[in-house]
């Protein structure tokens, strides 16, 4: 797989073999980075349980929301052609956020087309969004909520975070060009197919 090819000239090689996947250390320590890392890595697990099937061709995005001082997370999945949630608990272990499955939302319609990518892209694609993100449009800190989802060939997001006393949200899409070069993009509009 391609995405193998690039991943290696920004994530450590070590990231992929181990269970949890790591973001670059400036991102590592916000609690919604961690646990969408930590629903990502139960991902596999978790869908086989559910549906008998690999990531692949079931594994449609997650919503990650910070809650007071936790957060809670839903993985969105397709089972039987409807998207379904598996909703978990997040909280701190000390030093870093971790997720519990917890309960199984209601099905409701597939709202695009049925997806096709492994867990990897999902890391890659948050790691390089909040990279983004903190660049271009505020500190990692302002984040109240990240959905990413696959839509066709593009990773899309949405991220919810506070300005001042606003609520902002902040759109961005994230693609392969070409072997070696995946990036990400902000974009005006919220990308097709938002779980
Ligand atoms: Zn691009």
């Amino acid at each position: 797989m391609k995405l193998w090819i690039f991943s290696l000239f920004f994530l450590p090689l070590s990231a992929w073999s181990h269970e949890r996947a790591e973001l670059p250390p400036d991102l590592q320590n916000t609690p919604l980075a961690q646990s969408a890392l930590s629903v990502l890595e139960q991902a596999p697990s978790e869908l086989q349980r559910l549906t008998g099937l690999a990531p692949e061709g079931v594994l449609y995005g997650l919503t990650v929301s910070l809650q007071n001082s936790e957060a809670v997370a839903k993985l969105h999945y397709v089972s039987q052609d409807q998207l379904n949630d598996l909703l978990f608990d997040c909280h701190s272990h000390g030093d870093h956020f971790d997720c519990h499955a917890a309960e199984q939302g209601a099905p409701r319609a597939l709202p695009g087309p049925r997806p096709g990518f492994g867990v990897e892209i999902f890391e890659t694609s948050l790691a390089e969004s909040l990279a983004l993100f903190a660049r271009k449009v505020g500190p990692l800190s302002s984040l109240e909520s990240i959905t990413i989802w696959q839509a066709g060939k593009d990773v899309q997001l949405i991220l919810i975070h506070r300005k001042g006393t606003k609520i902002q949200q902040s759109h961005m899409m994230c693609h392969q060009h070409d072997a070696d070069h995946f990036d990400c993009h902000r974009q005006l509009d919220a990308g097709p197919g938002r779980p």
